[in-house]
């Protein structure tokens, strides 16, 4: 049976309580028709294409009902939930063994966000008890198995054929959903990168699975050893923690920089395993034409071992040229907080934090940030963190490793002058 939402009407008193508690404005007071006869002059009107089905009004108009002396009113709201699974039949999940990651290949080179889902997947397998596999699609890849191996994987999967030079859904998928179906791995995480992003959730709906994406957190329950994945929801406003209890494998996409990379042990001892390809068996509707780069000089943050960030004190598009010539002199790329994107002073793909991207630079100069929690989420975990701000309150201030209480229109330019003397330029 679908989810499905409705108000009782005799029992509605209008009170808008459900309106305050509803977290994606689903909910409106209508006017009542007059001849309906009832006292209260608004009705509660839920719109069932934009509910969520989180259960947040019925709770609220219950308790209300549980509270009030009135037992015909309130208790308004009634929810069913959809039952059965989207996903398949149930399995039996205890055939599933193994934590798997994949190891996205970028133009030939091993993208290092591998480093990261290795360890956590240390972490996760260290829990269950089980095996770390990594799984290896492209052509000439297998020669990245053994730095995997080193950095914590004990058996590598290599897909090596010419098919696979360029990325195409289709075919990442397919391959990579028949290995999941003969070898049964229990959790799969994969990066919340652009490509991973992509084919993850294909490949969630051709291992018929559930997926958890942009994951933060990931935890295992050592007594129901489920995988519990935590996600920014409703724009960043509450982390919801998602389970995936009757299929398998648990999968998750996880953002890039959220996790540190696994420690590399030269000669580590693990098995690669090639596994054969036949392309005859693809079903490709879509086909590679070329890669073009982004044009540009600019540095990509995500990458970047220096960052340079402004916010809403640089005061207007042109602010951020003191920025741009400092993270320039210091081969570092330009940050932003979402206040200054949403003003349209930069693009968005400089904006870190819950909504933007996260960062774990060497280096991370912030100027004119207040350390807004949202702000902090995307780079308290950058190794030195120097603030530049003309109030010493500022939360940034208190978190940073190095505060300069400045104006950062006169700090600034005075260190770029002061860089370029000892550059010798
Ligand atoms: C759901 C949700 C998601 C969000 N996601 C993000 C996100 O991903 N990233 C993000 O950044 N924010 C995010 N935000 C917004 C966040 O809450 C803050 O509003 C935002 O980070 C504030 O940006 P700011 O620090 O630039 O501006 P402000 O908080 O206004 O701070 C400006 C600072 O500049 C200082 N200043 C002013 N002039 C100067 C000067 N001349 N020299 C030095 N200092 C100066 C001021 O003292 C002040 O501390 C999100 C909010 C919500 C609700």
């Amino acid at each position: 049976m679908p989810n499905s939402i409705f108000v009782t009407k005799e029992r509605c008193t209008g009170c808008t309580a459900c309106v305050k508690a509803c977290p994606v404005s689903c909910i409106t007071m209508v006017d009542r028709d007059p001849n309906e006869g009832v006292k209260w002059r608004k009705l509660a009107v839920i719109d069932e294409v934009k509910c969520v089905f989180c259960n947040a009004c019925v709770e609220v108009c219950d308790n209300l009902g549980a509270k009030s002396a009135h037992k015909d009113l309130f208790n308004a709201i009634t929810m069913t939930k959809e039952t059965a699974t989207s996903t398949g039949p149930a399995i039996d999940t205890s055939l599933y063994k193994g934590v798997w990651v994949y190891a996205e290949v970028r133009h030939g080179k091993l993208v290092p966000t591998i480093y990261e889902l290795l360890s956590l997947a240390q972490k996760l397998a260290g829990t269950l008890g089980e095996d770390i596999s990594a799984v290896l699609i492209g052509k000439d890849v297998a020669r990245h198995a053994q730095d995997i191996i080193d950095h914590g994987a004990d058996k590598v999967y290599v897909l090596d054929h010419p098919c696979f030079e360029n990325f195409v859904d289709e075919l990442y998928t397919q391959a990579f959903a028949d290995l999941i179906l003969k070898e049964k791995p229990n959790k799969l995480l994969l990066p919340a990168s652009t490509l991973g992003r992509s084919f993850a959730s294909r490949l969630a709906i051709s291992a018929k699975t559930g997926i958890t994406a942009d994951a933060t957190e990931l935890t295992i329950d050592p007594k129901t050893r489920l995988l519990h994945a935590t996600r920014p929801s409703f724009g960043g406003n509450l982390m919801a923690t998602i389970l995936c209890e009757k299929q398998r494998p648990e999968m998750a996409t996880v953002r890039p920089m959220s996790f540190p990379r696994s420690e590399k042990k030269p000669g580590r001892q693990g098995k690669t395993i090639p596994v054969p390809v036949d392309p005859s068996k693809f079903k490709q509707r879509t086909r590679f034409v070329k890669y073009e780069p982004e044009q540009g000089e600019e540095q990509d943050i995500s990458a970047a071992d220096v960052i340079v960030a402004g916010g809403r004190g640089v005061g207007g598009a042109a602010g951020f040229k003191p920025i741009e010539a400092l993270a320039k002199i210091l081969g570092g790329a330009v940050g932003a907080s979402r206040a200054a994107v949403d003003a349209g002073w930069i693009t968005y793909r400089h904006q870190v934090g819950l909504t933007g991207r996260t960062v774990r630079p060497k280096l991370y100069i912030a100027a004119g940030i207040s350390g807004q929690i949202q702000h902090l989420a995307g780079m308290n975990s950058s190794d030195v963190i120097v603030c530049v701000n003309k109030d010493p309150e500022a939360p940034l201030m208190k978190l940073a490793t190095l505060s300069i209480e400045a104006d950062l229109f006169e700090f600034i330019p005075a260190l770029v002058k002061e860089l370029e003397k000892r550059k010798g330029h």
